[in-house]
């Protein structure tokens, strides 16, 4: 299982994404940011965050 702490990726945000694959959690995450945070996750942004995955 791979996790995502939305706060690891500098959000003030308590929110954690789960999912099996790295691809699903930056989906999830990019889905997360958009709605949540009104943010949308470029390439270089979701590289970034891929580094952050745990698990
Ligand atoms: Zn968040």
């Amino acid at each position: 299982m791979k996790t995502l702490k939305c706060s690891d990726v500098g959000f003030d945000c308590a929110a954690v994404v789960t999912a099996e694959t790295v691809e699903e959690v930056l989906a999830q995450a990019a889905a997360h940011a958009q709605e949540v945070h009104g943010v949308a996750v470029t390439a270089e942004m979701a590289a970034e965050i891929a580094k952050k995955i745990a698990g």
